[in-house]
């Protein structure tokens, strides 16, 4: 195995071994783009470190035979006194993770080779500051030393000059910084700071390795699904500098506007600056296009290099480079983040420009970012305190109490608060509170600093930059210009679209995708935006080559209209119980209670006309289209009083001698239905077998509604769903009774209603036993919720809010399975019974309607098992077509 690739060695494909950092720099070597000299240690290497608590054998031979080889090709060697090699070590796992330690620059420096550096550069103050910052960064990075020690001794130092900023010390400030560092490293790390050039590097390639299991990174992991086997790989580059004077300097690009996915100049620049300033936004960058003034040969160098990039990558990019002494040097590349909308608009845009077809379009967005579009914004008509404008970093609206530390996010959320983070600039110890807030505000730092950069991974609201906002994290508020002052717990509105943060709670109005959506805005017309149209491009696509169909869980006309508009092609759950609230609620507890025939029937008389009322709504507002009617399935108990209630009303009325026979005896029938484990009670088709009549009263109403849409011209298809079937003897007796009414009603209204009758597969026993299901069912509908509830044994109604996120941050599981499909479980399940229930009858109908139905990787499960549709809230249509669209293609 070869555990060292020299950048000449590999390319963008091989992510896995090179990580994404590692396989760019070699792509962009081999592009003949100017990259310095360096090698990459494969994350096969890490993960053999990781496994047995040290680096493979060969590691240390190979790494001396590439180090060898650069200082052939620079012609120095590393740490050399008089003519140092300098080397950075990077993180590069394949997925870029801002938990992970990042860079050890200038690594080679020591007391020995400073002077060979200030010789080098010409420049004394620049070698010993260089110098300051190894050890500093190491300090921190590999040796594990607080890095606020070192802030602290060079703001002393700062202070004792009477400088501004570091640029105020002198060479000898920072030979004498050098010295209190070493000092703080012995000190906290208990050893000297190494000054073997080669044990720096080995040091630094060893931390990088252990910051695969930092805990920030664990956190992060698990919050974008990145597997914990994958490793990283570590990048030893040969330096260059941009702090060798104002024609010097570094910063990051994008080939695109990575929020709006516009086409021009997007980037900041920092004159005179090592690498991490930009993005740790400590000094104030220039925006790109000033490089124009600043250095024209290098800017248009770098322009031409971003045209190569886009049309190589076929893709938005985002860089970084140095410029050092007017000479360009590219750092990185990779595929860059971006927006929701952007990635919408760029995916149309490449379609357009030739360089992708439209099956790729379709791969570049997903169904998070559109649901992400669909959120709504701020209510422009809205009159709201503003209190200052920073720059849009992470688009969409968000309303929250303002917390000014990580700690107090994450406790406020977990009692259930929205919280807005806000801080002066973000570090990656931030990251819990950012997870945990609704939006992120920091002062300081541009589009490309780590809140912005975090913000827009997560798909959250963030506004960064607010400069005019004076943030005070030790007292916990916030001054604006005016003098307002924003206390922790004050609420304020932030608008990561527009950059303007509001006192206050500002109201919202609905997105215009969403508007495009329900019809109220045309793609062609003249206002639509860039977006709208991108959007209805793309949803196209999607249409053309999904498979899956996608229907609704709706129970009600204006419900199914919506989903309709939304693209929906039948219902596919209607939840009769949601039919019996309200009023309605009695009617259902006399049937419940009835002791006699003749009461049971008049509640049953009562309920009939209502609900073919129900049904004659619901189908035709679905006309031409099948909807699937559920049986009533919830437990009784939720008709019923509350048992405390009725206890507390019932002791006081007899307490005051007060009449209280009725309510007695409800409480006598509340007792006597009252169950343990309700879920798994009395309900589903176990309610149809024992209260006489129900089901058949049902039946009844689908068919006579159906018979009236027939007669008046209506093309109703209804489908009869019969809810947790355990075994294939339930349906049969169900079905039996229901052919009855169906063949009463078709005789008297001589028509055949071309009713399907069909259950839901929601317990394991269902499942299992499928095959024999299907011989009494036309179609299955999976439910999911109940499935995952009886297959792991969790109770759907408690546990979220229980134990999960002890589970989610043990690692258990990386999303909740009632979010997200448990694959290997539920999943494994739902094949068998797909599998089993066609050998039966192979034109059974498949769908799924538990929430499952309208989560993106879900949807891909259910494509790549073969199910006819999936049925979601009208609200998730879209995000289901386009996964169906991309689950295809
Ligand atoms: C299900 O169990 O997945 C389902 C759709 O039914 P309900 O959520 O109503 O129990
Ligand atoms: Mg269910």
């Amino acid at each position: 195995r070869k555990f060292v690739y020299d950048f000449t060695e590999g390319n963008k494909d091989l992510r896995d071994l090179l990580g994404g950092k590692g396989a760019n720099l070699a792509e962009m070597t081999n592009l003949g783009l100017p990259v310095p000299p360096g090698f990459t240690i494969t994350t096969e290497a890490c993960k053999v470190y990781l496994d047995s608590g040290s680096e493979p054998a060969e590691l240390r031979d190979e790494v001396s035979a590439h180090l060898a080889d650069l200082e052939q090709r620079m012609g120095k060697r590393l740490g050399q006194s008089d003519n140092p090699l300098l080397v950075s070590v990077r993180s590069g796992a394949k997925f870029s993770m801002p938990g992970m330690m990042d860079t050890v620059l200038n690594i080679g420096l020591s007391d020995a080779s400073v002077a060979g550096l200030a010789a080098q550069a010409g420049d004394e103050r620049f070698a010993w500051d260089s110098y300051r910052r190894l050890v500093q960064m190491f300090g921190k990075t590999v040796l594990g030393v607080d890095g606020d020690l070192f802030e602290e001794a060079l703001d002393e130092a700062k202070q004792a000059k009477g400088a501004s900023s570091d640029l105020g010390l002198d060479a000898a400030d920072l030979r004498q910084l050098v010295e209190d560092f070493k000092q703080i490293v012995l000190k906290e790390a208990g050893r000297e700071f190494p000054q073997d050039p080669r044990e720096q590097m080995d040091l630094a390639i060893r931390a990088v390795f252990d910051s695969w299991n930092g805990e920030r990174a664990k956190l992060y992991r698990r919050q974008e699904r990145i597997p914990h086997d994958l490793g990283t790989a570590v990048n030893v580059c040969s330096m260059v500098f941009g702090n060798l004077g104002p024609d010097s300097g570094t910063g990051v690009a994008f080939t695109r506007d990575p929020a709006s996915g516009q086409q021009g100049v997007y980037g900041d620049y920092l004159q005179n600056a090592q690498g991490e300033d930009v993005v740790a936004g400590i000094r104030n960058t220039v925006p790109l296009a000033d490089l124009e003034r600043i250095d024209k040969p290098s800017y248009d160098e770098l322009m031409q290099i971003m045209e190569t990039l886009e049309t190589h990558y076929k893709d938005l990019c985002d860089i970084e480079f140095t410029i050092e002494r007017g000479r360009l040097w590219m750092l990185q590349t990779r595929v860059g983040k971006r927006t929701a909308a952007a990635a919408f608009r760029i995916a149309t845009q490449l379609v357009d420009q030739g360089l992708i077809d439209e099956a790729e379009a379709l791969q570049r967005v997903n169904g998070a970012q559109l649901a992400q579009l669909m959120f709504p914004r701020f209510d422009e008509g809205a009159t709201a305190e503003l209190l200052g404008r920073g720059i849009a970093a992470s688009p969409g609206a968000a309303v929250g109490k303002a917390v000014f530390d990580s700690y107090t996010a994450v406790k406020w959320s977990r009692s259930g608060e929205k919280v807005i983070l806000i801080r002066r600039e973000t570090n990656p110890d931030d990251l819990n509170g950012m997870i945990a807030a609704e939006g992120i505000l920091t002062s300081r730092g541009g589009k490309t600093s780590h809140a912005a950069v975090v913000a827009r991974g997560m798909g959250k609201t963030c506004v960064c930059g607010a400069e005019e906002l004076e943030v005070d994290t030790k007292r916990r508020r916030l001054t604006a210009p005016g003098g307002v002052v924003v206390e922790e717990g004050d609420l304020v509105s932030i608008d990561g679209s527009t950059g303007k943060v509001y006192l206050g709670e500002v109201p919202v109005v609905p997105s215009p995708v969403v508007e495009y959506f329900e019809g109220r805005m045309h793609a062609g017309a003249d206002d639509a935006d860039e977006l709208v149209q991108a959007v209805h491009r793309v949803m196209a696509y999607a249409d053309r080559v999904r498979r899956l169909r996608v229907r609704a869980n709706a129970d009600n006309a204006e419900d199914a209209a919506r989903a309709r508009r939304f693209g929906a092609q039948g219902i596919g759950l209607c939840r009769t119980e949601h039919m019996f609230l309200g009023d309605r609620r009695e009617l259902v507890e006399r049937l419940i209670l009835a002791d006699h025939d003749d009461e049971r029937a008049s509640a049953l008389d009562a309920l009939l006309p209502l609900q073919r009322q129900d049904f004659i709504d619901l189908f035709e507002a679905m006309d031409g289209l099948p909807v699937t009617v559920r049986l009533l399935d919830p437990p009784l108990h939720e008709f019923l009083p509350d048992i405390t209630d009725l206890s507390v009303r019932v002791a006081l009325a007899e307490s005051r001698k007060e009449p209280h026979e009725n309510d007695l005896r409800l409480l006598q029938a509340v007792h006597r239905l009252h169950e343990q484990n309700p879920m798994l009670g009395l309900r589903g088709v176990r309610l149809g077998l024992v209260i006489p009549g129900l089901f058949t009263m049902q039946v009844r109403a689908i068919a006579e509604a159906a018979a009236e849409r027939r007669e008046s011209g209506g093309d109703p298809r209804a489908e009869i769903m019969i809810p947790l079937v355990g075994t294939v003897q339930e349906l049969e007796l169900v079905r039996e009774e229901a052919e009855k009414v169906i063949a009463e009603i078709e005789a008297r209204s001589g028509v055949d209603l071309g009713l399907k009758l069909g259950t839901m597969i929601e317990l394991p026993r269902a499942a299992l036993t499928a095959g024999q299901i299907a011989e009494a069912a036309e179609f299955f509908s999976f439910g999911t919720n109940d499935l995952t509830q009886t297959v792991w044994g969790f109770s759907r109604d408690d546990v979220e809010a229980s134990f999960f996120t002890a589970y989610l941050e043990k690692g258990i599981f990386g999303v909740s399975p009632f979010e997200t499909i448990d694959r290997d479980g539920v999943g494994s399940l739902v094949r068998h019974a797909v599998e089993a229930g066609r050998a039966t009858r192979p034109d059974l109908k498949l769908g799924v309607c538990g929430e499952h139905g309208g989560d993106p990787e879900s949807v891909h499960f259910f494509h790549e098992v073969g199910l006819d549709y999936v049925s979601c809230s009208p609200f998730r249509i879209p995000v289901a077509r386009l996964e169906a669209g991309r689950a295809a293609s």
